[in-house]
């Protein structure tokens, strides 16, 4: 039996889509109001699910896959918005820490603390951060034939880069210019935001189970991240997450038992 049962998930269920391709014959199963898709990818067990939006439910997600599932650790990925300098659409963030943008107990702590941590970081699993940094890179080299020269051509995904950094999450879809600016301005190290990434990271802490985030983005969190966000959502998403998710499962694989 496999030594590892790792969560894999995303927020929406296009982000899902192929990896859960991948799981062809695996039974869904209904709990709290999400869809848990436990089975195997390869030779490593896992158990993917649609945590939905926000930090709530990415929160309670996180602890059923540990309590009720057993997961060992977990990678979370989707779409992002990209807030750092020269974090572009089709770039892919890797997140070295997550901390919550919207947390404010101050002037009880600082700002962004979590009441009761001392911290305002979560950090990842940093093995897995480096591994996930190269899955990507080694994906991003797949995806113009992957996704077709059109596909490429609309969004500008000749050349991605990969980040490795701060990641920020809050319960707001960030989509105008001086909101992401007074993010930037408060937060200036953070790469990208979204919506889920910081909360699974404080449950990870608490149970002290490995987390990575690895996050394709979809806008640039400005006044037309709406827009982009949906077309590149229902074009990319999926296949830009699943590349890197496998790419990394297969790698763990190989690494199996030599833990
Ligand atoms: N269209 C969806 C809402 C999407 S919210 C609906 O109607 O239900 C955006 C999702 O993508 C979140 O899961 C978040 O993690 C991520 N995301 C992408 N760009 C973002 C941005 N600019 N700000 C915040 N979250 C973003």
């Amino acid at each position: 039996m496999s030594p590892r049962r790792i969560g894999l998930m995303s927020a929406l269920p296009q982000e899902l889509a192929a990896v859960l391709a991948h799981m062809p014959h695996e039974q869904r199963q209904r709990l709290a109001g999400r869809d848990y898709w436990p089975g195997h990818v390869g030779d490593t067990e896992v158990v993917a699910v649609v945590t939905g939006i926000g930090k709530v439910a990415a929160a309670t997600t996180a602890t059923l896959l540990i309590e009720r599932y057993g997961v060992t650790g977990m990678v979370f990925t989707g779409v992002a918005g990209g807030l750092g300098d020269g974090v572009a659409v089709g770039d892919v963030v890797v997140a070295n820490g997550l901390l919550q943008h919207d947390m404010d107990a101050s002037p009880l702590c600082p700002r962004h603390e979590v009441p009761g941590y001392g911290q305002s970081v979560f950090a990842t699993e940093a093995a897995w951060t480096a591994q996930l940094e190269q899955a990507a890179r080694r994906a991003q080299a797949r995806w113009a034939s992957q996704l077709g020269p059109a596909t490429v051509a609309t969004y500008g995904l000749q050349h991605p880069k990969t980040h490795t950094g701060l990641v920020i999450s809050g319960d707001r879809f960030v989509a105008t210019a001086p909101e992401s600016q007074a993010l930037r301005q408060r937060l200036p190290q953070a790469l990208a935001v979204e919506m889920e990434g910081a909360a699974v990271a404080q449950v990870c802490h608490d149970f002290g189970v490995p987390l990575a985030v690895v996050r394709t983005i979809s806008d640039r969190a400005d006044d037309s991240a709406h827009v982009d966000f949906n077309q590149f959502v229902a074009d990319v998403a999926s296949a830009t997450s699943a590349s890197m998710v496998l790419d990394w499962l297969t790698q763990l694989g190989a690494t199996q038992g030599q833990k």
